[in-house]
């Protein structure tokens, strides 16, 4: 994989960089977003070498434009912070693009989200052309969409000279020190949202991983396959046949009922519900938690364990970062949007992260890269 480095910048200086960032931050949220913080050091880099920027990205999940998910309100906030202006590019006729850029005088544009384009999420050639017509070379620092097979990821790489980022080099260097130097007892802490993807972590690390730790709709989904009253809970049902560490019991009067067989797997031991949903685990649970984060060598955490945005609802997910940040020797990546997110409920000026902490920008990419597999982005660059 090629790097960015004094040699290969020198090569470049003052050609056309098309650089893939993450900019997948939700509406509301511009001003302050770790995202776009990490995308900085690289489009500092390329402005010292007098290389033009082309930023691309996506947002959301548009299937066609969608004003809402607009990359534009990030212009001024790049602007600002790079103290540069930013050039808003808000059509894809390339042609038209290609000579905007090449005649401006600005240094820096951005393009719009790319999902407003069908050809983005189909990995579609004809589009990455187009793209690569933009630029002189390309730079990945996406971390977090290189798990995804798209255009602007992926298929682009075909048509011109690639490189990885600086916050990509960043993540892969971290990642591998944790995937070698991984050492048990080693837990895995899961909840959030996006149940399926997680329940896939659980399956690649089962053979790995000592003890599973679970929450928010994960641990609900395992709930709800035994026949456990979950109300109205965020539950994935299509997941329900297909869990791990479960067994069935003897069917009694015609049903049959499954029941936790492996010591692995860890479910809350109280809930907080409201409204007929469980919205965060309790406080026996915390305290059983944070036991086992203290002993573990290796913790690997992505997915709050309850609806932490909401008030009263936080109190899981703040005794795992208190837990976490008392373990000052094990190697610990944290990773996911919503999960760097709540880094927020602990007061900014009553922590240190130590060097054993890695915060990952990535959350699906992260869990994909450390169970062993491939990121098609990352292996384009190759
Ligand atoms: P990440 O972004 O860290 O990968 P996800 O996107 O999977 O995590 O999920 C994060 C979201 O899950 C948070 O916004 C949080 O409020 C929500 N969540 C966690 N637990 C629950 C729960 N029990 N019920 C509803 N939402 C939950
Ligand atoms: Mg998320």
């Amino acid at each position: 994989m090629r790097f960015l480095n004094k040699s290969s910048l020198s090569q470049w200086r003052s050609k056309i960089c098309l650089l893939r960032i993450d900019l997948n931050i939700k509406p509301g949220e511009e001003k302050n977003a770790m995202r776009l913080d990490a995308a900085l050091p690289t489009i500092r880099l390329f402005l010292k070498y007098n290389i033009k920027v082309v930023l691309l990205s996506h947002r959301g999940r548009p299937h066609s434009v969608d004003r809402k998910l607009s990359l534009k309100p990030f212009a001024p906030v790049l602007s600002k912070k790079l103290k540069r202006s930013v050039v808003f590019i808000n059509n894809f006729n390339f042609g038209k693009i290609k000579k905007q850029i090449q005649s401006s005088r600005q240094q820096v544009f951005l393009l719009e989200n790319l999902r407003f384009l069908a050809g983005e999420e189909k990995n579609d050639v004809k589009l990455a052309r187009q793209l690569a017509s933009l630029g002189d070379f390309y730079v990945n620092d996406a971390f977090a969409v290189s798990h995804r097979k798209n255009a602007s990821v992926v298929a682009v790489t075909r048509f011109l000279p690639s490189y990885a980022g600086l916050l990509v080099e960043r993540e892969i260097t971290n990642l591998n020190r944790a995937l070698t130097r991984y050492q048990h007892p080693f837990t895995v802490i899961i909840g959030g949202a996006k149940i399926s993807d997680k329940l896939g972590v659980i399956k690649s690390f089962w053979n790995k991983a000592d003890y599973f730790l679970l929450g928010g709709g994960p641990a609900n989904t395992f709930f709800a396959a035994q026949d456990l009253p979950v109300g109205d809970s965020l539950v994935d049902k299509s997941q329900i046949s297909n869990l791990p560490g479960l067994a069935r019991a003897r069917p009694r009067a015609g049903k049959s009922q499954k029941y936790l067989n492996s010591k692995k797997l860890i479910l809350p031991l109280d809930v907080k519900i409201h409204n007929r949903q469980i919205l965060d685990i309790g406080g026996r649970t915390v305290k059983k938690y944070s036991e086992i984060i203290r002993k573990s060598k290796t913790i690997i955490w992505n997915g709050p364990m309850g609806l932490f945005e909401k008030k009263g609802f936080e109190k899981g997910t703040l005794g795992i970062w208190k837990a976490i940040l008392s373990n000052k020797r094990a190697c610990i990546v944290i990773g996911g949007g919503e999960t760097i997110a709540s880094l927020r409920l602990l007061k900014a000026n009553s922590y240190k992260l130590k060097a054993n902490v890695f915060l990952s920008t990535g959350g699906g990419a992260m869990l994909e890269y450390l169970s062993g597999k491939k990121l098609s982005g990352v292996e384009a660059l190759k």
